[in-house]
C-alpha cells in the first residue's frame, strides 16, 4: 500500500456488483468504455457549465477533451478527461461508499436476464471498469482540492491517497485500468476506435486517442544520419533500404522509421440536431440517443424539428421503449432534456424545459435566444424557456399521437408509459383533451383488446348520452360489480379504470367529445329512461317508502340516505358515494397512504347513498316485514347484514369486521339449525336480538 493511504470498504451492495461483475462472464464487455466516456462527458459539462459564470475555473485547465491512452507494454489503458475532478470527499461519496438505489436493482436486473450494457441506466456505470480491468486507479484533480489517487483491485475496499508519485494534471481525472491479461484486445487502436465510433459518437467533446505513428524519414547520406543518431539517442530506428537504383548512384540514401506519438480525433460528426432530418438515417438517430441516453436499445420513436421566427431553437426528442426501473422515484434528478445554447452544451436537467409528467422523453434542446451565461435562478423566470417547453409539450404530443398510429408500438408505449398520460391529463388543462384521445381502456364490450374513448363514443347506442366507467382495484375486481349489471343490460358501454391514477386523472377529464364520464359507482348516475320507466320508479319510491324510512333509521349516520333506484338488477342493494365525493376505490387509496391528513378523509368519505333494488325478493321481504310491523326484532339484525354486504361488494371495507362476522356466524348456526339456546352465550357483544328462527328460514326459502 502506498505511503498516507487511507482504506474505505466498499459499501456492501457495491461490493457485491463489483465481485458479480468480475466474476460472472459477460459477452458485451466493450461497454466499460462508453461508460468511462460518458463520465468524462458529464464531468466536462459540469465545468463547462460552472465556467459560464466563472471563467476563472478554466484556468487550470483551459483545453475540454477526452484522451484515451493504450500503453501496450505496460497493459494500461488510461482514460483522462479535463472536466470538474473530484476532491476526496466526492472520491469517497462518488466511487464507492454511498448506497444508490440503481446498485441492487440492477443486480436484481441482471439475475433476471438484464445484458451487462444496461449499467448505465443504473447509474453504477464506473463500475464497468471491472468488467476488464483487475485493477482501476483513478487520478484527479478538482479546483477545490489536491490531487488524489484512488485505487481498488475489487475485494471490498479501495485506498485514496494524496498524489505524489504522478505528474501534476491541473484539472480533471485519468482513469487507468490495468487490463485483465485477456482482455489486451482493447488496448488495440482499431479495437477502440470500432468501440468509439459505435457507442460514443456524438459525445459533444473532443475524444483523441493517442497512437503510435511510424514515421519513415528518408536521409541523404551517413553523416546526416549520425548526426540524427547523436541528437537522439534512442528515439529512430534503423534501417537499411536495399535501394538498387540508388545504391547505383553512389549515393547513400537511407529510411529511417520512427516511432512518434500523436492524437488523432475520434468523434468529428457535427452535431446530430443541426443537421437536416431527411438526411438522417434510422441507424444515426438510434445511435444519437443510445449516446445520450446510456439505453441498449434503440428508441421507440423520434421527433427531430426546428422552431423558427419570433424565437428559434432546434430539438430532437425520443421516446424510449421501456421505463426506466425509478421512473416514479421523486426527487431524482434524471437527464432527459439536455439544453444547448448555441451549440454549447448548458445543462442537463433543467426542469423548466419540460414538465414531470414527460419525465420519461429523452432529447436535447438548442436555442438560438437564450443567454449562453444563463443561471438556474434565470431560467425560471424566463420567457424564452417558456415558449421552448410550450412547443416541446406540443411536439411531444404530436409524436404520441404518431405512435398511437401502430397498434404494436402503441401498447408498448401505453404500457410502459399510460401512467404519464393519466398524469398529464390531470395536470395540463391546456392539452387535456387531446391527451384523452391516447387513453385505452378495457371494458365490459373491449374483449381483451383496450379500447380508445373515440371507439367507444363510435359504438354507442343512440340514447346512451353519457360515457360510463367504474374504477376499483382490478379489472377482476370490477368486472362482476353489481354496478354494471343495469349498464349491461342496457347495453351501455362500462369502462374499467384500475389504476389508481384513474381516479385524479377522470376527475379533471370530466368530460370527453362532449359528453359526460359518469362513475357507475356514484350518485346521479342518468340511465336515459323513457317515460314509463321514470313513472315507474317514481311510484316505487312512494310505495316503499315506508321501508327507506325505517332503514336510514337503522343505520343512522352510516348512510346519508336510503333510496329506492333502478341502478342494480341482481342484487338487493348497493351502496354509491356522492358525485364529488371519493368512490369506494378512492377511499382505498387514500386509506393506504397513511400519512394523510385523516379530517379531510373523514369529510370526503362519509357520503355514502343505500340503494335499494325494489324488484328484488329481499327487498321486496323486508319491506313486506316492515309493513306488517316496523319494530320487528329481526329487521334491525337484516338491515346491517345488508349493509355490510353492500359495502363489501361496493368495494368499501367494512368499519366492523368482527360485528359483521358474528352476524354471518348467526346465519351459519341457522343454516345449520343449531339451536341457540344450546350453544355458548354469543351474542351478548351486539345487544340485538337474535334472530328468530322460524320467520328467519322462511325467508331464506323467499329469497331462494
Ligand atoms: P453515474 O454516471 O450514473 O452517476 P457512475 O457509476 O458512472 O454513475 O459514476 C459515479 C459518479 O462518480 C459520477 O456521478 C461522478 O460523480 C463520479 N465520476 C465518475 N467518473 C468521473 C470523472 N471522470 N470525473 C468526475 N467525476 C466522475
Ligand atoms: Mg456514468
Amino acid at each position: 500500500m502506498a505511503e498516507g493511504a487511507e482504506t474505505f470498504a466498499f459499501q456492501a451492495e457495491i461490493s457485491q456488483l463489483m465481485s458479480l461483475i468480475i466474476n460472472t462472464f459477460y459477452s458485451n464487455k466493450e461497454v466499460f468504455l462508453r461508460e468511462l466516456i460518458s463520465n468524462a462527458s458529464d464531468a466536462l459539462d459540469k465545468v463547462r457549465y460552472q465556467s459560464l459564470t466563472d471563467p476563472s475555473v478554466l484556468e487550470s485547465e483551459k483545453e475540454l477533451y477526452i484522451r484515451i491512452t493504450p500503453d501496450r507494454e505496460n497493459k494500461i489503458l488510461e482514460l483522462r478527461d479535463t472536466g470538474i475532478g473530484m476532491t476526496k470527499a466526492d472520491l469517497v461519496n462518488n466511487l464507492g461508499t454511498i448506497a444508490k438505489s440503481g446498485t441492487k436493482a440492477f443486480m436484481e436486473a441482471l439475475s433476471s436476464g438484464a445484458d451487462i450494457s444496461m449499467i448505465g441506466q443504473f447509474g453504477v456505470g464506473f463500475y464497468a471498469a471491472y468488467l476488464v480491468a483487475d485493477k482501476v486507479e483513478v487520478i484527479t484533480k478538482h479546483n477545490d482540492d489536491e490531487q488524489y489517487i484512488w485505487e481498488s483491485a475489487a475485494g471490498g475496499s479501495f485506498t485514496i491517497t494524496r498524489d505524489t508519485v504522478n505528474e501534476p494534471i491541473g484539472r480533471g481525472s485519468i482513469i487507468r485500468l490495468h487490463m485483465k491479461e485477456d482482455q489486451l484486445e482493447y488496448l488495440e487502436e482499431k479495437t477502440i476506435k470500432d468501440i468509439v465510433k459505435k457507442h460514443s459518437e456524438f459525445i459533444g467533446y473532443p475524444i483523441q486517442l493517442v497512437v503510435e505513428k511510424e514515421v519513415e524519414k528518408e536521409v541523404e547520406d551517413e553523416e546526416a544520419i549520425e548526426e540524427k543518431k547523436e541528437d537522439d539517442e534512442e528515439k529512430p530506428k534503423i534501417e537499411e533500404v536495399e535501394d538498387e537504383e540508388e545504391s547505383k548512384t553512389e549515393k547513400k540514401k537511407k529510411t529511417i522509421k520512427e516511432k512518434t506519438k500523436e492524437t488523432e480525433e475520434l468523434n468529428k460528426t457535427k452535431p446530430l440536431w443541426t443537421r437536416n432530418p431527411d438526411d438522417i438515417t434510422n441507424e444515426e438517430y438510434a445511435a444519437f440517443y443510445k449516446s445520450l441516453t446510456n439505453d441498449w436499445e434503440e428508441h421507440l420513436s423520434v421527433k427531430h424539428f426546428s422552431v423558427e421566427g419570433q424565437l428559434e431553437f432546434r430539438a430532437i426528442l425520443f421516446v424510449p421503449k421501456r421505463a426506466p426501473f425509478d421512473l416514479f422515484e421523486t426527487k431524482k434528478k434524471r437527464n432527459n432534456i439536455k439544453l444547448y445554447v448555441r451549440r454549447v452544451f448548458i445543462m442537463d436537467d433543467c426542469d423548466e424545459l419540460i414538465p414531470e409528467w414527460l419525465n420519461f422523453v429523452k432529447g436535447i434542446v438548442d436555442s438560438e435566444d437564450l443567454p449562453l451565461n444563463i443561471s438556474r435562478e434565470m431560467l425560471q423566470q424566463n420567457k424564452i424557456l417558456k415558449v421552448i417547453r410550450k412547443n416541446l409539450v406540443k411536439k411531444c404530443i404530436e409524436m404520441f399521437t404518431e405512435i398511437s398510429e401502430d397498434k404494436e408500438n402503441f401498447t408498448k408505449f401505453y404500457e410502459a408509459f399510460g401512467k404519464n398520460l393519466k398524469l398529464g391529463i390531470h395536470e395540463d388543462a391546456t392539452n387535456r383533451n387531446k391527451l384523452a384521445e391516447l387513453l385505452r381502456y378495457h371494458s365490459t364490450k373491449s374483449g381483451d383488446e383496450m379500447t380508445s374513448l373515440k371507439d367507444y363514443v363510435t359504438r354507442m347506442p343512440e340514447k346512451q348520452k353519457n360515457i360510463y366507467y367504474i374504477t376499483g382495484e382490478s379489472r377482476a375486481g370490477v368486472e362482476n360489480s353489481p354496478f354494471l349489471e343495469v349498464l349491461k343490460k342496457k347495453g351501455f358501454e362500462v369502462l374499467y379504470m384500475v389504476d389508481p391514477i384513474d381516479e385524479y386523472c377522470v376527475q379533471q377529464l370530466k368530460e370527453f367529445d362532449g359528453k359526460k364520464l359518469m362513475s357507475a359507482t356514484k350518485e346521479g348516475l342518468e340511465l336515459e329512461e323513457d317515460e314509463d320507466e321514470k313513472k315507474k320508479i317514481e311510484e316505487q319510491k312512494a310505495e316503499f317508502e315506508p321501508l327507506t324510512k325505517q332503514l336510514k333509521e337503522i343505520l343512522g349516520d352510516k348512510v346519508e340516505k336510503v333510496v329506492i333506484s333502478n341502478r342494480i338488477v341482481n342484487s338487493p342493494c348497493v351502496l354509491v358515494t356522492g358525485q364529488y365525493g371519493w368512490s369506494a376505490n378512492m377511499e382505498r387509496i387514500m386509506k393506504a397512504q397513511a400519512l394523510r391528513d385523516s379530517s379531510m378523509s373523514a369529510y370526503m368519505a362519509s357520503k355514502k347513498t343505500l340503494e335499494l333494488n325494489p324488484e328484488h325478493s329481499i327487498v321486496k321481504a323486508l319491506k313486506t316485514k316492515v309493513d306488517e310491523d316496523k319494530n320487528d326484532k329481526t329487521v334491525k339484525d337484516l338491515t346491517f347484514l345488508l349493509f355490510e354486504t353492500a359495502l363489501l361488494a361496493s368495494g368499501f371495507s367494512l368499519e366492523d369486521p368482527s360485528g359483521f362476522a358474528s352476524r354471518i356466524h348467526r346465519m351459519v348456526k341457522l343454516g345449520l339449525s343449531i339451536d341457540e339456546e344450546d350453544s355458548a352465550p354469543a351474542d351478548e357483544d351486539e345487544g340485538l336480538p337474535p334472530l328468530e328462527e322460524a320467520t328467519a328460514e322462511s325467508k331464506m326459502e323467499e329469497v331462494d
